[in-house]
């Protein structure tokens, strides 16, 4: 099934993001924990790709074919093209053709440091355009609600998302906040653009110390200071900061729905419980 078509539906998409494991653990060690993510049915499944070359690229694949065939739900697989070369993505491709993966999130990856990126594709938008040159794949992209950092501006990196729709994205999944407001101004933006494909929000639930810590480093997003006062107050009490996290996302979630925007992905962390918590708390309002 084509993922751009849930969209068409008039309900709030609802989706999760998974991850394979690292490459020094088997890659069943993932699969209990991805049924039971599955069980809660969500509208599809993205699955994560390593553009470092860590290892787990092959995995991508693998899992992505596993959660659709044999738990049952649509799956999306991500693939990056900074350390890639054409003959890289060909193969990748006739891989996800095999095994019936339909769906495909075009990235560019981020820089690794020591790695001379390839020079085939310079950005996402020319992954996407070589996606649909290549046969009938759905065609998914990013999208930065807090601009992506190495974009000059906002409106740059507005423009910029814009020829990655015109290049063959059929919608759009965002970086994570935690500031609802950051993201109705993003879609005004993007809507004053043209870009007109679904998005979908992305929401991760901060359910440890160092998770948040790790993420804010990695992605930048601002922190607002009602966030901040929920991270400092349970900062010890790793059960409470957990159920606290959770509830901060079933919060942006709700208010999101109400919003009336397109979806929501979640970024489950591979962890069934948390995934569970909110899917429970927020399934009747889809
Ligand atoms: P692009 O869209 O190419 O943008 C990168 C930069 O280039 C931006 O600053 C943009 O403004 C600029 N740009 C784009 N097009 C042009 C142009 N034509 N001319 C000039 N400048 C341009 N990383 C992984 O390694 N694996 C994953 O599985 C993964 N999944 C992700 C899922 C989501 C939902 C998100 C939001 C990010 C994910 N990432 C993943 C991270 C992503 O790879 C990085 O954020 C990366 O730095 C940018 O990728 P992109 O596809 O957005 O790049």
């Amino acid at each position: 099934m084509k993922i751009s078509n849930l969209f068409n539906s008039g309900k709030t998409v609802f989706s999760f993001e998974v991850f394979p494991p690292k490459k020094t653990s088997p890659i069943e060690s993932v699969y209990g924990k991805l049924e039971e993510i599955s069980a809660l049915k969500p509208d599809f499944i993205s699955v994560t790709y390593s553009a470092g070359g860590s290892g787990s690229k092959s995995r991508t694949c693998e899992i992505a074919t596993k959660i659709k065939r044999d738990f049952g739900v649509e799956s999306v697989a991500h693939l990056t093209c900074i350390n890639s070369t054409k003959a890289d993505i060909d193969r990748n491709l006739a891989l996800f053709k095999e095994n019936g993966i339909e769906n495909i999130l075009a990235l560019r990856g981020d820089r690794v440091e020591g790695v001379e990126p390839q020079k085939d594709f310079t950005y996402a938008s020319d992954l996407c355009r070589y996606i649909a040159s290549q046969g009938d794949f759905d065609i998914a992209g990013a999208c930065y609600p807090e601009v992506h950092s190495e974009a000059t501006d906002e409106v740059e990196d507005i423009h910029n998302l814009r020829k990655k729709v015109e290049s063959g994205a059929s919608h759009l999944i965002s970086q994570l906040f935690f500031d609802n407001s950051v993201y109705y101004r993003f879609l005004e933006r993007a809507k004053i653009a043209g870009v007109n494909v679904p998005i979908e929000a992305g929401i991760m639930p901060v359910t440890s110390k160092s998770q948040i810590e790790r993420m804010v480093s990695m992605c930048g997003a601002s922190l607002p200071a009602k966030f901040a006062k929920i991270m400092q107050k349970y900062d010890t009490r790793p059960e409470a900061l957990r159920d606290a996290g959770i509830a901060y996302a079933v919060d942006q979630i709700v208010d999101l729905i109400a919003h009336g925007v397109d979806g929501i992905h979640l970024y489950t962390m591979n962890n069934p419980y948390v995934a569970r918590k909110i899917t429970e708390a927020v399934s009747s309002l889809l």
